[in-house]
């Protein structure tokens, strides 16, 4: 794979494909093998936590016999995540007993970087980089030869990043969540990329549900000339300038080839963006005339959940994920779902998309709970 400025603060390059510690498999062995398959094929960034149950220890064996020469390691905790201890505090003295501790799990005498992870809010980011908070402690640890970089890993709205990366000339790095179906972190990312700062994207295939079958997406696929829709959105990501590569979960030797092979195939031009863009923002519910989960239509008198059923419609009709539909429509509550529609239309009055509520619940009914037995 062609490697990558993993921006300019850092100096450091990367491969467009790395590796996320999260759904490693449970055999120690097998987990071993994988991690050190991924490295030969390629992988070079190593995304774990604290928080990944055995991950850390895992990497820490796998590591051994010259395979952490070959890696840019990186992990990451936060008190608002996992708490080990009820003293933990988002502070630096509790950061500094995590940095210890990760290097014993990891069995590494340094690592690459030591990340905030997952600031979700503004209070998060402020008890992190007030004085002797998170960042103090872990540029701290800079400074005695037990970290070399920082970043942070984040869910937080894109207006506060905007704030964060002007303010935070610590970090290095920032690992977004941003592939076909949620692309709001666009702005944030390239801003990132502006002042020089890496940017990694976790889940690349949404969390899996970009890897399952969906002839919308599919047709959009053969479109452009992506083999599959994984491939199509791993080249989507790695298309966009400002991003520097993607971080994927592996659970199997497949996942790595899949990510490799996507990796490695060219950018899509920007004829070939312009298509994918028309098709993505065709099927937002504002344009294509779905439920924009306004809630204006709530409550109604039978209780249904109204813009979680049209949710599941959404993923269904405009993306053909009927799986990820279904599934998530047996998670609403059994007495909220389309089934205790009566069709009074009283919903259908207040809502602001002017939507036929109410065939909707019938078409939902019908589909979605029908199959939720249905093999999936
Ligand atoms: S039409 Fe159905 S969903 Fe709408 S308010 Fe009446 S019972 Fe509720
Ligand atoms: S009012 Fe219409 S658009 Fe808003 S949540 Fe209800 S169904 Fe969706």
């Amino acid at each position: 794979m062609e490697l990558r400025d993993l921006g300019r603060r850092s100096g450091l390059r990367v491969p467009p494909a790395n590796m996320g510690g999260m759904r490693l498999p449970r055999d120690t062995q097998d987990a071993i093998d994988l991690i050190r398959y991924a490295i030969d094929a390629g992988m070079r960034y190593i995304d774990t936590s604290r928080g990944y149950g055995e991950s850390e220890w895992i990497f820490g064996k796998a590591l051994r016999d010259g395979y952490r020469e070959r890696v840019i390691l990186s992990t990451k905790s936060s008190p608002w995540i996992i708490k080990l201890r009820p003293d933990d505090q988002p502070d630096a003295t509790t950061v500094r007993r995590r940095i210890e501790e990760s290097l014993r799990r990891l069995d590494v005498e340094c690592l690459d970087y030591y990340q905030v992870w997952n600031i979700e809010s503004r209070e998060h980011y402020e008890q992190a980089t007030r004085p002797n908070g998170m960042v103090d402690g872990i540029l701290k640890a800079i400074e005695d030869g037990l970290v070399r970089r920082t970043g942070f890993t984040t869910h937080d709205s894109v207006e506060n990043l905007q704030d964060y990366i002007r303010e935070a000339d610590w970090c290095d790095i920032i690992l977004f969540t941003y592939n076909l179906l949620n692309r709001e972190y666009a702005p944030a990312i390239e801003a990132a990329a502006k002042q020089g700062i890496g940017t990694l994207i976790m889940n690349p295939v949404g969390g899996g549900r970009l890897a399952q079958d969906s002839p919308v997406l599919l047709d959009l696929a053969r479109k452009v000339g992506a083999a599959d829709v994984p491939e199509l959105a791993i080249r989507y990501i790695l298309s966009n300038p400002a991003v520097t590569t993607v971080i994927s979960g592996i659970s199997k030797p497949a996942d790595v080839d899949r990510t490799v092979a996507a990796a490695e195939k060219p950018c899509f031009d920007a004829e070939q963006m312009r298509e994918i863009e028309a098709f993505l923002s065709a099927r937002t519910p504002e344009s294509g005339g779905f439920c924009t989960g306004c809630e204006y239509c709530l409550p109604c008198p039978q209780g249904v959940d109204i813009p979680a059923v049209m949710k599941c419609i959404y993923n269904a009709r405009a993306w053909g994920l009927h799986r990820q539909a279904r599934r998530e429509y047996g998670k609403i509550e059994a007495g909220k779902r389309a089934e205790a529609c009566t069709a009074c239309r009283l919903c259908e009055a207040k809502c602001t998309q002017n939507l036929p509520i109410a065939e909707e619940m019938k078409w939902a009914a019908a589909h979605l709970a029908e199959a939720e037995n249905q093999p999936r």
